[in-house]
């Protein structure tokens, strides 16, 4: 998708751009393209995206280890704030003086990225705890050494001290 120069969408009809979604995201592990669709205003102050997609992502199990689908979806508008001190000073660090974390800010002449935000968003609904379902076979268990006192990290050092015992005598 093509960044969105925001001075050119303040001339487009409504000060809007309306964004059909269909392909792979950059850094997005799915098993089909995202689909959905966007639109982006230009509310003056402001950017209001309003945006609905979704995926099919390809997750691996923290307790199998087994990959496994999951689907996204996100339907969300979120508010973006045109904050003119972006260009002004873009590398002096005043942004921390600002402060709101959290909020987002672009610069009033600068670019939306509709896949940076698809991204996001997307990245925002993967799941913490992923677990392939109800049937998960659980944790796999290393395998047990015959004598369970010996770690297994020892086992070869072991053999070799069993080794130059047999040759010694
Ligand atoms: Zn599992």
């Amino acid at each position: 998708m093509q960044p969105i120069y925001l001075p050119q969408l303040l001339k487009a009809p409504n000060q809007s751009e309306h964004l059909e979604i269909n392909q792979l995201i950059e850094g997005l592990e799915t098993l089909t393209p995202v689909r959905g669709e966007l639109l982006v205003t230009h509310q003056g102050n402001y950017l209001e995206v309003s945006g609905t997609v979704e995926t099919i992502t390809t997750l691996v199990c923290h307790r199998c280890l087994q990959h496994y689908n999951h689907r996204l979806k996100v339907e969300k508008t979120e508010l973006i704030w045109l904050n003119a001190a972006e260009s002004e000073f873009p590398d002096s660090g005043e942004k921390e003086l600002l402060g709101d974390e959290g909020t987002e800010t672009l610069a009033p002449d600068g670019y939306f990225e509709p896949d940076l935000w698809v991204y996001e968003q997307l990245s925002l609904e993967l799941p913490l705890q992923q677990i392939c379902g109800e049937n998960c076979p659980g944790i796999v268990q290393p395998q047990q050494t015959e004598d369970p006192k010996i770690d297994s990290r020892w086992a070869g050092l072991e053999a070799l001290k069993q080794q130059i015992m047999n040759h010694e005598q």
